[in-house]
């Protein structure tokens, strides 16, 4: 099995990367950068959005594998003291796992046409001025929303901002999205629906209007040097499957999260 070691910056300087890739070697396995079988990264959750970006054209060539050396970590089933627990699951190859759809991101601006894929949500925001865009689905026009943003989510990214915004968590192997608005101006000139609303797993949400100064934000990217007209939010073919300890319940990490 050949492995990439996936850290962020301040852990590679820490010698933890290189701790770690001692360890896969000494217990047999191949390191490889290009081509591995499984990443495994060092969380937090940043480190994890930043290697699906990293492998984006070889998703489905690769499985993710997470260990928390970093805060919340809602992407790393492993803490740090299970270090050995992991590398024992490794060589038994004995995990369970999911797969996930990306979001797809269909960007119209003045200057160009883009795609772009997140995998906790996609959304507008102006941090300067109302922004006011219409809201279709599937080009059925639901309202003209005015406030700061809106956002969509994945159902693995439900639990980020969407959820900080008032978005239901959604269980993540139920595929669907989730458009959550940030503060909707609601008075008797200008009214949106007012709740989130979750929508097929086939369904394209399409925000249209003239939106000077904001900002398309997707994971921890951001497009903030175009005029953009026209953003639409769909499931990708670009799917990332990861791999749980087999005792993994989503229940407890939600608990485990938010709770205890
Ligand atoms: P960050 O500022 O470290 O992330 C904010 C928090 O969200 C961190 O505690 C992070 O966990 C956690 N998180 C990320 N994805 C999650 C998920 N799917 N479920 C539950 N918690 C999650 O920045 P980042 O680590 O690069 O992550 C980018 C994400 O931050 C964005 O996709 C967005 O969802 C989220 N964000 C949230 C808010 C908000 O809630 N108001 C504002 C901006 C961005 P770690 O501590 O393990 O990193
Ligand atoms: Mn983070």
């Amino acid at each position: 099995m050949k492995i990439r070691v996936f850290t962020n910056v301040r852990r590679k300087e820490s010698g933890l990367q290189e701790k770690i890739e001692n360890l896969i070697i000494s217990n047999g396995f191949e390191l490889d950068n290009e081509n591995p079988d499984v990443v495994l990264y060092t969380g937090g959750d940043g480190t994890f959005l930043r290697s699906v970006q990293y492998y984006l054209d070889k998703l489905n060539k690769i499985k993710f594998l997470g260990i928390n050396f970093g805060n919340l970590g809602f992407f790393c089933d492993y803490q740090k003291d299970d270090l050995d627990q992991l590398i024992q699951d490794l060589k038994d190859n004995k995990f369970s796992e999911t797969t996930h759809s990306l979001l797809k991101g269909e960007i119209v601006s003045e200057e160009k046409t883009e795609t772009i894929y997140a995998i906790n949500e996609i959304r507008i925001e102006n941090p300067f001025h109302t922004l006011i865009c219409d809201v279709l689905i599937n080009n059925d026009t639901l309202e003209t929303f005015h406030g700061n943003g809106l956002l969509v989510a994945s159902s693995l990214g439900s639990s980020a901002y969407n959820k900080s915004l008032g978005g239901s968590i959604i269980q993540p192997t139920l595929e669907c999205l989730q458009l959550t608005e940030i503060a909707t101006i609601q008075n008797n000139f200008n009214r949106s629906l007012g709740s989130s609303f979750v929508v097929n797993k086939s369904d394209k949400i399409t925000l249209k209007g003239e939106l000077k100064q904001s900002v398309v934000g997707f994971d921890y990217q951001t497009l903030n040097d175009i005029v953009l007209k026209e953003l639409t939010v769909s499931l990708s073919d670009k799917k990332v499957t990861i791999l749980h300890p087999k005792n993994y319940s989503y229940l407890q990490k939600i608990k485990r999260s938010f709770i205890q």
